[in-house]
Formats: structure tokens, sequence, C-alpha cells
């Protein structure tokens, strides 16, 4: 019954929504036996999901869950304009990116047009890590230097140099001192638990940024460039501190370095107030890069960039992605684009963001575990610690939440360098009422204790 309960557009277009249901034990099995085990904590306690609609997913066990945690299906699952229009264009045509056609230069010009003036020639590609892997050798190209500034304790991607500058301490400390020697990582500005803690220090983290320059200098090294997010996503969406990346950007242009936004997780219109996570810091980058989603679950990032820095790039090599901008991806791409306009799903992660965080914060009256609630729009992060003062991370404390949650129906993941914080990336569509399911679920984890 509860198959039938979900409206997805899959039965309207004639598929086969009834078949027999395979059995979850025996499925689990099966993958473990051949799928390459993606993250740390991928087989902990996995629902076998088979279906979704809006921000609700559903398994083959008959269980409905919200899910909170996506951050990649951002006008929610089975949406049935995409269908139609994946549909269409599958039908029509899909190719390799190398042939011309109308879907490509329609999505380039709408993405132009969301970028501040300047920044609108337009690389696409399949995903974020591809996007920041092309920023730094766009970066490279543009600069002739190699050196790149990265913010420790961010993520930015699996291919290797977009590894290279993900230097998260979480999954393996040591590997800070294997770096290549092209990546010089500076203090994150993390203003809830980084090195300067409280209000008033942005000077402080500037300076080690200037630091790091005179270092390079010192030793004769050019600069290449400059890459962050714009709010420091790793840690549930905490704002750098005010006139962070002025004074940066100002420091890494003046040494001949091309500065790069990461927008991948926090960009597209989920911080509520702001398309850009830059705008928030009244800043514009030489480099955007964004993926998640701007496809909607489907694989599709792209590069932004001014057009001396792209075409630095085509004198000293060349960039070319099978299907990175295929028929179908471009079609997504402008249909994620219409939706996001035609339900003002941007305003909606303002509202619902704002009662969510509300509702969230008043829970730090109730349960001290609760040190801070991070974010803006529909990227929130609730940040679990065992002392207010020492912020001692309750990392075990945040796995229980977790599985406590998954028993009430609801989708979530311990994150942050200390797997002590609940990322909320819900599909931009959340409605009030699973807001409010949502803080309402949560406090009762909290309330039965781990
Ligand atoms: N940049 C940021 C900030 C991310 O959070 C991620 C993914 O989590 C990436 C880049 C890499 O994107 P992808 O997983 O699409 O390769």
């Amino acid at each position: 019954a509860w198959r039938r309960l979900c409206p997805s557009p899959a039965a309207l277009l004639g598929f086969d929504c009834d078949a027999p249901l395979p059995d979850a034990a025996g499925l689990l099995q099966r993958r473990r036996r051949h799928f390459a085990r993606p993250q740390k904590n991928y087989y902990r306690n996995p629902p076998e999901i088979e279906r979704g609609w809006k921000e609700h997913l559903f398994d083959i066990e008959g269980r409905a869950y919200l899910d909170m945690l996506n951050n990649v299906t951002i006008v929610g699952h089975g949406h049935p304009r995409l269908s139609a229009a994946v549909g269409r264009q599958w039908s029509l045509l899909n190719t390799n990116s190398r042939f011309h056609y109308a879907a490509v230069t329609e999505f380039c010009e709408r993405l132009a047009g969301l970028a501040p003036e300047g920044l609108d020639t337009v690389f696409l590609v399949n995903s974020g890590s591809e996007a920041n892997d092309l920023a730094i050798r766009l970066a490279w190209a543009a600069s002739g230097a190699r050196n790149m500034i990265s913010l420790l304790e961010a993520y930015h991607g699996w291919t290797v140099a977009s590894d290279a500058v993900s230097t998260s301490v979480a999954d393996n400390p040591e590997a800070l001192t294997t770096r290549p020697g092209w990546v010089h990582p500076v203090v994150s500005p993390n203003t809830y638990r980084g090195p300067f803690r409280g209000a008033g220090s942005t000077g402080d983290y500037v300076a080690t940024v200037s630091a790091k320059l005179s270092e390079l200098e010192e030793k004769g090294q050019k600069l290449a460039g400059f890459i962050s997010e714009t709010v420091y996503g790793n840690a549930g969406g905490i704002p750098l501190p005010p006139g962070y990346l002025e004074a940066v950007y100002a420091m890494v242009r003046s040494h001949g370095g091309v500065t790069i936004a990461d927008e991948v997780q926090v960009g597209y219109g989920r911080l509520g107030h702001y398309f850009w996570g830059f705008e928030e810091q009244g800043v514009v980058p030489d480099i955007i890069t964004v993926a998640k989603g701007m496809g909607n679950g489907h694989p599709l990032g792209a590069v932004l960039a001014r057009r001396e820095i792209a075409e630095a790039l085509e004198k000293e090599g060349y960039f070319f992605s099978s299907s990175g901008g295929s028929p179908v991806s471009c079609v997504v791409g402008t249909t994620v684009l219409d939706i996001l306009h035609d339900e003002a799903l941007q305003d909606n992660a303002r509202t619902v963001g704002s009662h969510l965080k509300a509702r969230l914060q008043a829970l730090m009256d109730r349960f001290p575990l609760v040190g801070a609630v991070h974010g803006m729009g529909l990227y929130l992060g609730v940040e679990f610690v065992r002392d207010r003062e020492t912020l001692e991370p309750a990392t075990e404390e945040t796995a229980a939440i977790c599985d406590r949650l998954l028993e009430l129906g609801v989708i979530m993941q311990p994150t942050g360098d200390h797997l002590n914080v609940l990322k909320i990336k819900p599909p931009l569509c959340l409605s009030h009422e699973s807001a409010d399911f949502f803080a309402d679920m949560l406090a009762k984890a909290l309330r039965d204790g781990w």
C-alpha cells in the first residue's frame, strides 16, 4: 500500500512500479561482495531505498524517511518536470559532448547569467571533484605557477589535485605530512572551534595567509592561487569571519594568484538569502566551481571563469570531457534552474531554513549536548559537544543520535572532522511540516539518550 501512496511520476510514464521487491538483507550481502566501500560509515545501518518523492524516501520494506542529508537532490525526489524533460531528451539525442547541440548553448547562457559579470566562460564536467581539478589547472595556466593555498579541514574532492587541496585531517592525519609540495594549507577559519575562537578575529585568520605568502616569497616561489569554500561547509555551514575573503582575495591577487570559490556544497540557492556563498562575504572570485545540486543527482558540474583565464588553459593544454555537458546533462541543468525559479525554492530555503534554525537553536536551552547551531537557509549544522567550554566533540553520542533518528524515520549521518556534526542539507522543497517533524524527532532522540 505504501508504494501506491508515493506519487512517483514513474507509473505515469508507463514504467512498471509494482514489480516484486528484492529482499533487503540479500541485497546488502550481494553489494558487499562487489561494491567498493565508498565511505567509512557507508555500511552502518543502510536502508535499501527504492523511490523518492519531494523530501521523502521510501525503502523496500515499506518505511518512509525524511531525507535531511541529501545536498544533491535540491528540487526534490521524483520531480515530474525533470522526468519528462530527461525522457524527452534521451529519446531525441544523448551523445558525446564533442558535437554541437542547442541544449549546451542554452544551459551555458543560463549559468553565465547567474554568475557575476565577467565570469561568463563555462566548462561542463560531471562532478565537483572534476570541477575543482579543472579550476586548479586553470589557476596554474593563468598564473604560470603551481603553488596553491588551501584551508585545513576542507574537502574539495577525490581526484588527484582536488584531493591534494582537501586538507581534512579526519580520515588520515598523516596525510598532511605527505601532501604534494605545491599545496600550502592554512588554518581553517572556523570561528566556533578554530584556534582564534570568538569575535573580532578576522585579522588573525588573515594573518595566517599573509604569513604563508611571505614564506613563499622568501623561498622565491610564485603563487598560483587560493581555493576555499565561501561558507565553511565541512563543519555544517559556519560563515567565514566578516571580511575574511575580501582581505585574502586582495592579497592573493596582489601576489599574482587566482581565487577559486568552491560553491559545490553551499551555492545554488541553498543558503536562502544568497544564490552563491561568496555573496555572503561580498566578494567576487576569479573562478567558481559548482556541482551537486545543479544536476539534482544527475552527474553534472561546471567551472565558470573569466575569458582570459579560460584562454590561458587553451595555450597550455586542453580540456575535453566526453560526457560533461552531454545533451541530457544540459537539459537536466536547465530544467533544475527552471524549477528552482518557478517553485521559488531559494525563497523556501530562506523561510523554512530560518524557521528550522530557530527550532534547533531552542534545543540548546534543553540539551547541553547541543553546542551550536550553524549555518543559514537550508544549509544548517548542529554541533554536539560534551562541554561547551572545552568543545570536546561528542562523537559517539552523535553516531547514536543518527541511529535513533533513522529508527524515527529521518536520514542523517555524523559529519565534520570530529564526526560530531549533523549537516542538514535537505531538498530545498522541504515543507514547514517536515522541518517541524525533524526538530521534533531530534528532540526525541536527545531525550531518549544513547
Ligand atoms: N567540493 C565540496 C565542497 C564538496 O562538498 C564536494 C563533495 O562532497 C566536492 C567538492 C566534490 O564533489 P563530487 O562528490 O561531486 O566530486
